[in-house]
């Protein structure tokens, strides 16, 4: 087997998708007896969308996820601000989209089975020997051979530790606790609410079918305790009362890290997703990183294993998706401290400063595309080069964004420099001529070069 993915969670499942759209031969196993039913994250970032839509997996998610437009922001009861989020701009031209992991987990299951892969449940690696011709797993379900490993195995990673791959970082917050409850509430569901007083926290974000998901720091709450703990918190900060008939769908209590592997590859091993960086949820990053780092390392591996490219073209992967896991850490960690407040001059500053710019369009804007993650770029990667000479590359289907212009307007820019590009931008190719083309962003997907030059240049 060409390619063996450990670990059917989002990352895992993008992977294995992205791999055989492209011809790729890949084995997906996971240590769980069967797909997990809780929701976990639940912001599909624009660009997230667009992985899935150009791995075929997007379905009919937008139309069973919540469309959010507004973040309120109330201090002490009182509301304080509203930060517009999913407004289009040049830049994203889609809502961010709240729906439950699961579901995003179940319609890449869904791709992966159309070409012709099944998970193999129960499988769970508890070792891994490489050398120079291949990888052998020790799993719970005998020996595995491949040429090539993704690690996409969670934060706790059996594949990252085996490979001898460190994850320095640091615990964040040490007691926080979630709930998804079903039930009514006199609350917008276009809306996520965050309410703040002093050192305590709440927000409540609405999901698909009646659900809301509440989370608030809680040091010390057990799991078992969390209803009544956010019950309590929904009536203080939010004035809604969760009487006898919320159903409370999935509970939990975790600690926040941030941590970030050493190396993205070790030898024919490669990691990718929440097996190489964790972070705070806080601005619902980590999913969404986890579908950036599979589109970009599948197109890399599948050149690779067909040998129209040397290994070093894998190298290129941590050089372009690492730097952007380490600012995914510093912006979630920044809005974390931001939010909770992490000292009484921090809280007033917060209240009385921050909150309130939140509310200024460039401010905005700036908050939203950067959330959006449309706004990584690799013009400036030092792999530029390998994507230059690794020619032959089939176009992926349906590479276009669907920010549409987005990519168009950043290939047009790069078109100026003359240098290569690997993204295909339908809008250029159609009007275009001749193009030396143009460097931009490959993990809008792994296209053909634009060989056109751009009408609007
Ligand atoms: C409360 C909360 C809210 C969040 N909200 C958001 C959000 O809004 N947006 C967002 O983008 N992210 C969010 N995240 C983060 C998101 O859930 C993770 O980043 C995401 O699950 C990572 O996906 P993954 O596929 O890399 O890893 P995982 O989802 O952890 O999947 C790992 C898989 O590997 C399997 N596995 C583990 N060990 C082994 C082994 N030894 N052998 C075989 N299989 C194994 C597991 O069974 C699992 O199926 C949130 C996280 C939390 C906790």
């Amino acid at each position: 087997m060409s390619v063996v993915v450990v670990g059917a969670g989002p990352t895992g499942l993008a992977t294995a998708c992205a791999l055989r759209t492209q011809g790729v031969p890949v084995r997906v196993v996971d240590g769980a007896v069967a797909p997990a039913t809780t929701s976990r994250a639940l912001g599909l970032q624009p660009r997230g969308g667009e992985v899935l839509g150009r791995l075929g997996a997007l379905g009919d998610l937008p139309r069973r996820s919540v469309s959010i437009r507004r973040v309120v922001i109330h201090v002490g009861g009182r509301r304080a601000g509203e930060l517009r989020v999913g407004q289009p701009t040049k830049l994203v031209r889609q809502p961010g989209l709240l729906v439950s992991q699961a579901e995003v987990e179940a319609r890449l299951r869904a791709r992966l089975g159309e070409l012709g892969v099944a998970v193999e449940w129960g499988t769970r690696v508890v070792g891994v020997e490489q050398d120079d011709g291949g990888v052998v797993l020790s799993t719970s379900a005998g020996h595995v051979g491949a040429e090539w490993v993704v690690g996409c195995d969670g934060a706790h990673s059996v594949v990252r530790k085996a490979s001898g791959v460190g994850f320095p970082g640091v615990p964040l917050v040490e007691g926080f606790v979630l709930g998804d409850v079903r039930v009514e509430l006199p609350l917008p569901r276009d809306a996520v609410g965050v309410w703040v007083r002093g050192e305590e926290m709440f927000s409540a974000f609405p999901l698909p079918d009646g659900v809301w998901r509440f989370m608030a720091p809680a040091p010390g709450v057990a799991v078992e305790d969390v209803p009544a703990f956010l019950a309590a918190c929904a009536g203080r900060h939010a004035g809604v009362r969760i009487g006898a008939g919320g159903e409370w769908v999935w509970t939990s209590v975790f600690r926040i890290h941030r941590r970030l592997a050493g190396t993205y590859r070790q030898g024919r091993v490669l990691l990718a997703g929440d097996a190489a960086h964790i972070h705070s949820p806080f601005g619902g990053q980590g999913m969404n990183t986890g579908l950036g780092d599979a589109e970009n390392l599948a197109w890399r591996l599948a050149l690779v294993t067909s040998g129209r490219a040397g290994h070093g073209l894998l190298d290129g992967y941590e050089a372009e998706r690492r730097p952007v896991a380490a600012d995914v850490l510093d912006s979630t960690s920044g809005l974390t401290g931001l939010v909770l407040g992490e000292s009484a001059l921090a809280r007033v500053v917060r209240d009385r400063v921050l909150f309130p710019l939140m509310g200024l369009p460039p401010v905005r804007k700036l908050i939203w595309e950067q959330a959006s993650q449309l706004k990584t770029s690799y013009a400036q990667s030092p792999s530029a080069d390998d994507r230059a000479s690794a020619t032959g590359f089939p176009s992926s289907p349906a590479t276009t964004s669907s920010a549409g212009r987005s990519p168009h307007r950043r290939a047009t820019r790069a078109c100026r420099r003359r240098a290569t590009c690997w993204v295909t931008c339908e809008r250029c190719t159609a009007r275009a001529e001749r193009c030396s083309s143009a460097p931009t962003d490959t993990s809008r997907g792994a296209g053909s070069p634009i060989r056109t030059r751009c009408a609007e240049r």
